[in-house]
């Protein structure tokens, strides 16, 4: 925890030996008053961790953290002591409460409006008359209790001066909704000793003005060349930039390696140019459509992720920000995947070496579910980051025209955070020195407590939803208003100038210097490394370039094979294993010796084994993965003594990857976002997200749409997750039997994801493995099956899982002479079994029974390998079990045809339809129609 800047501390000369005691002269008088304290002190102050719950490895700092600690409890101590003794004033416990009526409430009075339209809520409690106490006591002293005003006593004007001061200025403190006593009263000691407003050197000002100055100067100089073109500019929301600086120079110090950022249009060109350092001649060949990228379709300029490091006191740090597409908020959980991702590649769970930063609308935070979901996962065992730092840009108009009436039914926009007790800070936007304030809290706060925070930065929008838009036909009096309302830079200036920090000249060279370079095409984030230290991100250079195909040499050591077959079955002595479960167990140390044939489980268990052996992690989350819905994983194995979890794939071998299963939360969106997120930034791990049932992706069908099928042709980014979506009729009515194929097949094009409907072990393990062991990066889509899990025919050996391959089309498994059959049938799934079944009934030796295991990217040359030897064939059949108008009909008519062309020996082939008629639901709701409709298209296919 923190343990850069303290080893920063531990290590510097001022720290050690006999300096310490002038620390401790130091950190007593920051106790008594932060803003007495050097700003560099009082950032170290700031953020010395709690003694309790210290991570192991920061334990040789822990005497001088402690002794700073002691001191200060020792002090306050003493100061509650005498304010103890002071009495019987009834009227002392009134004031009491008007101290914490200030910490609820003072918010609602706070100044966090630029434009100072919100209608201040009337707010009762903070009448000294709601507490039956008047003007004629505020000459009484009275005692301030917990306030950490720094006097034990005072009078109470002071003491209402210092809340009016800490709570109802420039930045509005929700935090009492926390019930973390520790936390709310770090809180509270980080706000109310400064009165929420530390004095911040000239230095540290001059460089916020600079950054405000950058922030304002790239959108005047893009309005003036590019006037009336779309930008979604910052303007009103400038101090966005040197909050994004201080966030990022800031978690460099406490050893921060990596920053990933996510947001939406708003403010995303400024922040690329001047805090990721894109090359400003760069955004501007995008402007003028000069850019061109070789391959895919591209994307809009403020769609566009980017990656640089940059320099921070605690060294070099890796930023990315993530693409996004225009579905505001779906990049949340994007952005914690790929957090995730990298801090379990560092080995960091706890967070430290990794922030998400997440950027937010106002009304897209309060409207869009997706934002609760990623709240929700934010301290669950399978997707907490640590903490995200959120900031919304609150330029109080929805999306393009709407009123916070209309937007929500919450007092804030942020409300929801409240879920996770998030604490949220409203911070005026045109006060830059709070801006700064309320970031460094933020931070600090995560970094300790590693948990959400919320940054709410009250702005507005100088120009409409785009630059193309006019504003005043729908928000008339918001923009006369604005019309007349000076920048954020230009107020700011004026405050430092008047105060003596920077001259008129200053501020003028600072816009001239800004400019300058912009159009000299310099880059403009000063902290950029120009030859960055790449060992902080992924090599994706191994994954890079490859054509399509579907071959790949999974092949494994037989000898290795049975080894592992054996230690995946291996369950320790004191871990009592349920009676079911057992006997799956059971199964599978049969199957490893020979003496079953092998099923579903065990061959998608031993292709996760492999894989693990073979270095590759494997991660899996879902709901009810770790058991499997239709309970054939059995991945985890709960011990019936203790209820502890064993998961025998975690003890294969000493020093393996890391084998991570989950269950998810009930959640579709955020989970397939980030697990979206996740495997497009750890190429080198089979990811599997799982549906409960199949059909149940459709809660996520944003992801599949913007992200999973379109991500490498919009943004170039490759992405090889797999996802199991349970599919196949077998009568439990509309919900539960379609995975809906054909929309994922309406997507296909430009090889940009597999389609895969394996209907056998072998064929589960080779398709895994696949993913994984060719270099190629693809989005996987598997139609995985429910019967077929426990089908007696569907099983393989162990000689096809060492010797096999993923075969993208099955032949004919019957005896047939070729010559004699005149009818294909071809087919995917489960329904094969139905026909195999058909045809052994009716000795049906005239009709080969083919299996498309891959129909996207169609394998059409082994198609015509599997039929070319039937040269008499009349008839050739699709048979499926989804209704006409779904499944693989029309997506894939065209290829099957296509091939049966390829016969070409005149015979003229027609390509015919076996299936359910077409319907508006995906299946019957009734066992007996089921049955009916199930018989009647598998007779269909024979032509019975
Ligand atoms: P990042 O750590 O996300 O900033 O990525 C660092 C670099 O790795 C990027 O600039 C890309 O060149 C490359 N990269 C990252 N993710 C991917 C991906 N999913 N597909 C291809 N290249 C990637």
């Amino acid at each position: 925890m923190q343990q850069g800047i303290m080893e920063l501390m531990w290590r510097s000369s001022h720290v050690s030996g006999g300096n310490a005691h002038y620390v401790e002269a130091l950190y007593e008088q920051y106790l008594e008053d932060p803003d007495a304290v050097p700003d560099e002190w009082r950032n170290y102050f700031d953020q010395l961790p709690r003694p309790e719950g210290s991570a192991s490895h920061d334990v040789p700092l822990a005497p001088i953290r402690d002794q700073f600690y002691q001191l200060g409890r020792a002090r306050r101590t003493a100061q509650a002591g005498t304010a103890a003794d002071s009495g019987e004033n009834k009227k002392q416990v009134k004031v009491l409460q008007l101290i914490n009526a200030y910490r609820f409430r003072g918010h609602q009075k706070a100044d966090i409006d630029p434009l100072g339209l919100r209608s201040p809520t009337p707010v009762p409690d903070l009448d000294l008359s709601f507490h039956q106490l008047s003007k004629a006591d505020l000459d009484t002293e009275f005692q301030t209790g917990s306030f950490f005003m720094g006097l034990d006593k005072a009078p109470l004007k002071e003491i209402v001066e210092a809340l009016e001061q800490t709570y109802c200025r420039s930045i509005g403190c929700e935090i009492m909704h926390i019930v973390d006593t520790e936390e709310k009263r770090w809180l509270q000691q980080r706000f109310e000793s400064v009165r929420s407003a530390p004095r911040f050197s000239d230095e540290v000002r001059k460089h916020v003005l600079e950054r405000l100055t950058a922030a304002e100067g790239l959108e005047s100089y893009l309005a003036s060349k590019y006037p009336g073109t779309k930008r979604f500019g910052l303007e009103g929301g400038e101090a966005f930039i040197p909050m994004m600086d201080e966030l990022i120079q800031r978690a460099g110090g406490y050893g921060t390696k990596e920053v990933v950022i996510g947001m939406a249009h708003r403010g995303r060109l400024n922040l690329l140019v001047n805090i990721l350092g894109k090359n400003p001649s760069e955004l501007i060949d995008e402007f003028d459509g000069k850019k061109v990228i070789e391959r895919g379709s591209g994307d809009v300029k403020y769609h566009q992720g980017f990656s640089s490091n940059v320099m921070t006191p605690g060294g070099e740090v890796h930023l990315a920000l993530s693409f996004n597409p225009s579905h505001l908020e779906i990049v949340s959980p994007v952005v914690e995947g790929s957090v995730r991702a990298r801090q379990d590649r560092r080995d960091d769970p706890e967070g430290t070496k990794v922030l998400p930063i997440n950027v937010h609308g106002d009304a897209a935070f309060a409207g869009q579910g997706v934002v609760m979901e990623t709240f929700q996962m934010s301290q669950t065992r399978a997707y907490k980051t640590g903490g995200t730092l959120h900031i919304v840009i609150n330029n109080q108009v929805g999306f393009t025209t709407s009123n916070p009436l209309d937007a929500r039914s919450t007092e804030y926009c942020t409300d929801i955070a409240k879920m996770v007790q998030a604490p949220i800070f409203h911070v005026n936007g045109d006060d830059a020195d709070a801006v700064l304030h309320a970031t460094q809290v933020a931070l600090d706060y995560r970094q300790q407590f590693k948990r959400d925070v919320v940054i709410d930065l009250v702005c507005y929008r100088r120009r409409g939803h785009n630059e193309a838009d006019e504003p005043s036909g729908t928000q008339p009096m918001m923009y006369s208003k604005i019309k007349q309302h000076p920048s954020s830079r230009t107020l700011y200036a004026q405050r430092l100038v008047e105060q003596g920090v920077v001259s008129e000249d200053g501020v003028k060279a600072m816009v001239e210097t800004y400019r300058d370079d912009l159009v000299a095409g310099n880059h403009v984030a000063n902290a950029l490394v120009q030859e960055p230290n790449t060992s902080l991100f992924v090599d994706w250079k191994p994954y890079l370039g490859h054509e399509w195909t579907g071959d790949a040499d999974t092949t494994f050591d037989m000898k290795r094979l049975q080894q592992l077959a054996a230690r995946m079955c291996e369950i320790p002595d004191g871990v009592e294993v349920q009676r079911q479960v057992a006997k799956i167990y059971d199964d599978r140390r049969r199957m490893q010796a020979g003496g079953l044939a092998l099923n579903w489980g065990f061959a998608e268990t031993l292709a996760y084994a492999t894989l693990l052996d073979q270095g590759h992690p494997v991660r899996i989350t879902g709901q009810d993965v770790g058991r499997g819905t239709f309970s054939h994983r059995h991945a985890v194995v709960h011990n019936q003594k203790d209820g502890s979890a064993y998961v025998p794939l975690q003890h294969m071998a000493d020093g393996q990857p890391c084998f991570t299963i989950h269950d998810s939360f009930l959640s579709e969106e955020a989970v397939l976002a980030f697990e979206y997120g996740y495997a497009t930034t750890m190429p080198n791990a089979l990811i599997v997200w799982e549906a409960q049932f199949g059909d149940f992706f459709n809660g996520a069908q944003v992801v599949v749409d913007q992200f999973i099928s379109s991500g490498e042709t919009k943004w170039g980014r490759l992405c090889g997750l797999t996802m199991l979506l349970p599919h196949g009729y077998e009568g439990q009515g509309p919900e539960h039997s379609s995975a809906r194929l054909e929309r994922f097949l309406q997507l296909c094009a430009e090889h940009n994801m597999q389609v895969c409907v394996p209907t056998t072990p072998a064929q589960i393990f080779h398709l895994l493995r696949r993913q994984v062991i060719r270099p190629l990066r693809k989005p996987l889509v598997v139609m995985s099956p429910k019967s077929l899990l426990r089908h007696k025919e569907a099983t393989s050996t162990l000689e096809e899982l060492a010797y096999g391959r993923f075969q993208m089309v099955l032949p004919d498994q019957g005896k047939l002479e070729a010559g004699k059959v005149e009818r294909i049938v071809l087919c995917a799934g489960k329904v094969y079994y139905d026909l195999a079944n058909w045809r052994e009934e009716f000795a049906r030796d005239d009709v080969a029974l083919l299996r498309l295991e891959q129909l996207y990217p169609f394998p059409k040359e082994e198609l015509f390998e599997a039929i070319k030897a039937y040269t008499n064939v009349t008839d050739v059949v699709w048979c499926q079990e989804e209704p006409l108008n779904q499944g693989a009909w029309y997506s894939s008519q065209h290829h099957m045809r296509a091939v049966v062309d390829m016969l070409r020996d005149g015979l003229g082939r027609e390509l015919k339809f076996a299936g359910r008629p077409a319907s508006a639901a995906p299946a019957a709701g009734y066992m007996s129609v089921h049955t009916e409709q199930q018989r009647q298209l598998v007779e269909d296919a024979f032509n019975a």
